[in-house]
């Protein structure tokens, strides 16, 4: 896989058939750009869009359907591909009908599988604003259902993609390895499925979300969250559960300062970022809240929710932060030795 600065970069494949808002999800996403102008999208019949973002944690490349990957065709080495990837993504259009997407889905996963059995696969049920609540469900359970039977029926049931799970005990409750997300890139909900997706391919994720722990614990803050800066996906949070308002103003956040430090910051030559490792940003809400933002490493912000009290212990903060920091470092420098020494073996 990729990899900068000693941080290696988890590999996503987006999926789907044509239309399905692929080229719009990785535009909103991963270049900033404003829902309503993806109308304007041209569609490209190259066979294989790869982009890998130079300024972000997660790297990427987008696979059109139909008719553009042809499995049979012996000079497209799709087993390369599917070998190096951690995560794909099949988008599904709810807005249409998706008899043909879900064939499509089928057969994907099962090539793919047959490849590399560690891919997380990953269903975004896609345009989602322009359905009801009830309708959303009921979509979410109908392509569940339908592309685990499909899998069953061909014998994979190994492969089972997760929606909600029946707990034995009659209540439903959702799993942690969730595949299924209902998603719109007219909200946060398309950033908040690709943090899930990201999240499953980061071995560390128990170590990040224990250090975050200790570290809103012995500080005084209320909530945590290490954001993908370059894309607004949080890589990790401590254990406490997430509220989608909190969410989003971390990524209005996000926002804020990107756009700031753009107009008036000093050029950085390094990546061509307006930010650096030193960044910082302070925003003090009207309900006594203060968000607080602060580069990690070049990639990576921690973005704090707390009390206007416990914020005036900033020094003690920024104590704990430096440790924080350092231990991070640790987490991947270790990352990276192990990914080292296993492509030394590998070599022999
Ligand atoms: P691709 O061929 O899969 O790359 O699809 P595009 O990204 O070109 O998107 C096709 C159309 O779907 C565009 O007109 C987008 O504006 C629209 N679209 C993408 N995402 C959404 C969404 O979340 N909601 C709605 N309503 N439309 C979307």
């Amino acid at each position: 896989s990729d990899s900068v600065n000693g941080v290696v970069k988890p590999r996503i494949l987006l999926m789907g058939l044509r239309r399905s808002g692929k080229s719009s999800i990785q535009k909103v996403v991963f270049h900033k750009m404003s829902p309503s102008e993806t109308l304007f999208l041209e569609s490209t019949n190259k066979i294989c869009r790869e982009d890998v973002s130079s300024s972000s944690f997660v790297s990427f490349q987008i696979w059109d359907f139909p008719g553009q990957i042809d499995f049979f065709d012996p000079t497209f080495d799709y087993e390369m591909i599917f070998r190096g990837t951690g995560a794909l993504i099949f988008v599904i259009d709810s807005q249409d009908d998706y008899v043909e997407a879900l064939s499509r889905l089928h057969l994907t996963v099962t090539r793919a599988y047959k490849v590399n059995p560690d891919i997380s696969f990953e269903v975004f049920i896609h345009k989602v604003d322009g359905l009801s609540d009830d309708h959303k469900i009921e979509k979410q359970r109908d392509i569940h259902k339908r592309t685990n039977t499909d899998l069953t029926d061909a014998g994979l049931e190994q492969i089972h993609l997760r929606c909600r799970q029946q707990h034995p005990f009659g209540s439903t409750q959702i799993t942690e390895e969730e595949s299924f997300y209902l998603t719109s890139i007219y909200d946060h909900s398309i950033f908040e499925a690709f943090s899930k997706v990201v999240q499953k391919l980061i071995p560390q994720l128990p170590t990040l979300e224990n250090l975050l722990n200790i570290f809103i614990s012995n500080s005084g803050i209320e909530k945590a969250f290490l954001f993908d800066v370059g894309s607004k996906i949080y890589i990790a949070t401590d254990s406490s559960p997430v509220d989608m308002q909190t969410y989003e103003l971390c990524c209005d956040m996000i926002d804020v300062v990107i756009d700031i430090s753009c107009i008036y910051g000093m050029p950085n030559t390094e990546a061509g970022l307006p930010h650096d490792k030193d960044s910082m940003a302070i925003i003090h809400l009207n309900n006594t809240t203060v968000i607080y933002l602060k580069e990690v490493t070049k990639f990576l912000a921690m973005v704090c929710f707390l009390r206007k009290e416990s914020f005036a212990r900033k020094g003690l903060i920024d104590y704990n932060f430096h440790c924080f920091k350092k231990a991070i470092q640790e987490v991947f420098d270790v990352r990276v030795k192990v990914q080292q020494s296993r492509k030394l073996l590998n070599q022999r």
